[in-house]
């Protein structure tokens, strides 16, 4: 008996088989859930999301922008068509313009500055919002934040700034869809792992090998081990679990020097 079996959910954020959001969505499968996986517009993107998604049995991959209402619509309409209710949502989605990420802080633009929280911070509340009848009691809706959201790291700029306003938004989250639909709001702050998204960070590689010189597990984290958090988080596993950031890093967040 798989821990999400009869569970149906929906996952934005896969743009190949490195993506975060990836790890999770095939933890979930295994353990038995019904994934509808939404991919950038786009004829590349979509064959690479259908490449992955398909052979897992996905039966809706469908186009979302996420700064796109209408978009978000029509996906979750057809969410809606197929499954009438969810029992878990993954957000892994983040954005910010190059510039903002090899600029100082400092000089991050106006318009850098507001599109990077559109996609990584605002998103969330808009499919939270489309999907909100959607969501079935004790539904888990998940993203991903990192520690830039809560220290200073050279390089991660607005994104660091776009992240502690995530997890606020996971905290404001899990207060009204608690009270009104018995949902749960999450977040999972990884360590570094290699991804597209993460290719984008300046110094990244410097993150990367400072890990294990200072975590308390003296390495870095794997994808997996998002996955498998994921897993936990969107399973009745973590019923009792809401507005939480959890940390999956190799410990390295404890550290002080
Ligand atoms: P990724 O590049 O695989 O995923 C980012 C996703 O965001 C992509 O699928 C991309 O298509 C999507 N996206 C960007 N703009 C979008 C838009 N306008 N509409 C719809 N989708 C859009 O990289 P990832 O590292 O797996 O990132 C997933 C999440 O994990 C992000 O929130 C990221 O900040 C977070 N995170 C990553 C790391 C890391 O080291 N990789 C660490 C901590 C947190």
């Amino acid at each position: 008996m798989g821990l999400m079996n009869g569970k149906k959910g929906v996952v934005f954020g896969v743009a190949n088989d490195h993506s975060l959001a990836w790890y999770i969505a095939k933890m979930l499968r295994t353990e038995g859930a019904e994934i509808a996986f939404n991919h950038l517009p786009g004829p590349k993107m979509e064959r690479r999301v259908r490449m992955l998604a398909e052979p897992i049995g996905a039966e809706i991959i469908h186009p979302c922008d996420v700064t796109s209402d209408a978009d978000i619509n029509s996906f979750l309409r057809r969410v809606r068509d197929a499954y009438e209710s969810i029992d878990f949502m993954i957000h892994a989605v983040a954005f910010a313009n190059r510039n903002a990420l090899i600029n100082r802080f400092w000089q991050t633009t106006r318009d850098d500055f507001k599109q990077a929280m559109d996609i990584s911070v605002y998103s969330l509340i808009a499919v939270c919002q489309k999907a909100f009848d959607m969501f079935n009691e004790g539904a888990s809706i998940l993203t991903l934040s990192y520690l830039g959201a809560a220290k200073f790291i050279p390089g991660y700029n607005v994104m660091g700034v776009c992240k502690a306003a995530l997890e606020g938004t996971v905290r404001y989250l899990a207060a009204d869809l608690g009270e009104l639909r018995g949902a749960r709001v999450n977040a999972i702050s990884a360590g570094p792992c290699r991804t597209l998204s993460s290719a984008g960070i300046g110094g990244f590689d410097t993150i990367l090998d400072h890990y294990p010189k200072k975590s308390p597990l003296h390495r870095n984290i794997t994808s997996d081990e998002v996955g498998k958090a994921g897993l936990y988080l969107c399973s009745d596993l973590s019923s009792g679990v809401t507005g939480e950031v959890h940390y999956v890093d190799a410990g390295y967040n404890i550290v002080g020097w």
